[in-house]
């Protein structure tokens, strides 16, 4: 078995893949209740012969693997969907089931993609007897930015040599850096409640106090750095305005390229947040709902991926899925739109595009830029980890959006997906045999955490 049977294999096992895809789709669920899609994974991966091994503490975590010997090679999954992303395979705006939720981040896609491609290395273990092991990562809750946090904590990739991963999009490329670190705290506020108009005097707004956190938040804002995020929602304001609020709640994001800049502004987000309890004579208390790592590059890997990408080639669409993508493109703000093309063609050319069809060369990924979090950061942290993205929705189409939730359910989508499980294919042949990329991942990894260890961001 070469190459291009193990590409052959997974040609026959993709009517199955897309059929798991689509299954997960029309079921969304979302974070922390991925009971049936982490089932879904389960059974397939069983029926081929993987061990399922549970991960402790998460119920719809689980690890499917298969051979023996190194390297192990961790491929990532997601299944979880979001809530109010509903939507039908539809062009316009037209939800399955009004604020339900659906998978607008194309997670669907991006678990079966991973599976199709164990299954098709996994024959080719069986088949030719080398050493090596393959395990899937059943990954829930990343949506809440906490599954592999969780997983890492209980030892979940212990023992693995490098991961593997990727993410839906709008464009085909392989990723260099990514994904901003990130920190979600809630801040309680306590105070007492009086009259609001007889005795106002003896009451304390824990309200005032989550007010006066958020003038100072925006006040910071200023002094730190310019690619730093803030951003809350007040999640408790009290009740009637005749009461003087006795509780209330904010929920703040911290995020920023670095982690020790996300740690830096979260030290000083509490000092605010201490600040404004002793302006009101409130408390305050804090809890850290969860924190994640920026991805930390692997060179070695990087190229491998964009190597197989472009060696295997983005796939070809017919005249029903380009129409498909034009009529959901013209759904978007047509500036957007624009300022979305022009990063994939010259400048001067008026050329529409729906669909990104190229592989983005070497010197132009970083146009793309992966500016949410992802918990496979933390991944990255504990070993050499790739990222790439394959067109799987039209060119403008933004992540959580019923536009993508559509696409990831269209047959546009599912030719990403399969194109996703060929590149993740190309890989594992690849560092199947030729250990010496193993070795090389291992070593830049060892040297870019030399001095900076990864420490979870939960407690
Ligand atoms: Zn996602």
């Amino acid at each position: 078995m070469n190459k291009s049977d193990v590409l052959e294999y997974l040609k026959g096992v993709s009517e199955e893949v897309k059929e798991l895809s689509l299954k997960v789709w029309n079921n969304p669920e979302t974070s922390g209740n991925e009971k049936e899609s982490s089932n879904l994974f389960k059974e397939i991966l069983k029926s081929y012969g993987f061990e399922i091994k549970e991960v402790r503490g998460m119920e719809n975590a689980f690890i499917g693997e298969y051979g023996s010997g190194s390297p192990v090679i961790a491929v990532l999954g997601e299944y979880d969907a979001l809530p109010g992303l509903s939507q039908s395979l539809d062009t316009k705006f037209n939800p399955v089931e009004v604020n339900g939720p659906g998978h607008g981040c194309g997670h669907n896609l991006l678990g079966s993609a991973a599976l199709g491609s164990v299954l098709a290395i996994k024959k080719y273990l069986e088949e030719t007897k080398i050493n090596g092991t393959i395990r899937f990562y059943g990954c829930p809750e990343e949506e809440t930015l906490i599954g592999k946090v969780k997983m890492i904590k209980a030892g979940a990739f212990d023992g693995c040599d490098l991961a593997l991963s990727w993410h839906p999009m709008n464009a085909n490329t392989a990723i260099e850096r990514g994904f901003l670190s990130n920190n979600s705290i809630k801040f309680k506020f306590h105070g007492i409640s009086a009259h609001a108009a007889q005795s106002p005097e003896s009451g304390r707004s824990a309200l005032d106090a989550v007010e006066l956190m958020n003038v100072g938040a925006n006040y910071l804002r200023e002094h730190v750095i310019d690619s730093a995020r803030i951003h809350y929602t007040i999640t408790n304001a009290g009740g009637a305005p005749n009461i003087v609020p006795k509780e209330a709640e904010s929920w703040y994001f911290v995020r920023a390229p670095y982690r020790k800049d996300v740690e830096e502004i979260t030290e000083r987000l509490f000092k605010i947040a201490k600040g404004a309890a002793m302006m009101t004579e409130t408390t305050v208390e804090y809890e850290v709902l969860g924190g994640c790592y920026e991805m930390l590059p692997n060179k070695v890997l990087f190229d491998l991926t964009h190597k197989n990408m472009v060696e295997i080639g983005s796939p070809t669409y017919t005249e029903e899925e380009l129409r498909f993508a034009k009529a959901i493109q013209e759904t978007l703000d047509p500036n957007m739109v624009e300022a979305e093309i022009k990063k994939f063609i010259s400048s001067d050319s008026d050329e529409k595009i729906y669909i990104h069809q190229k592989v983005l060369e070497k010197e132009n990924v970083n146009s793309v830029v992966v500016s949410g979090s992802s918990d496979s950061g933390d991944v990255s942290w504990i070993m050499p980890m790739n990222l790439f993205l394959t067109a799987t929705w039209p060119l403008g189409v933004p992540a959580h959006s019923w536009q993508a939730t559509s696409s990831s359910g269209s047959s546009m989508g599912m030719k990403g997906m399969i194109y996703a499980a060929e590149i993740f294919s190309g890989m594992m042949y690849d560092l199947l045999n030729d250990p010496k990329l193993v070795e090389e991942a291992n070593a830049e990894f060892n040297k870019r955490t030399e001095k900076r260890k990864y420490v979870s961001p939960i407690e």
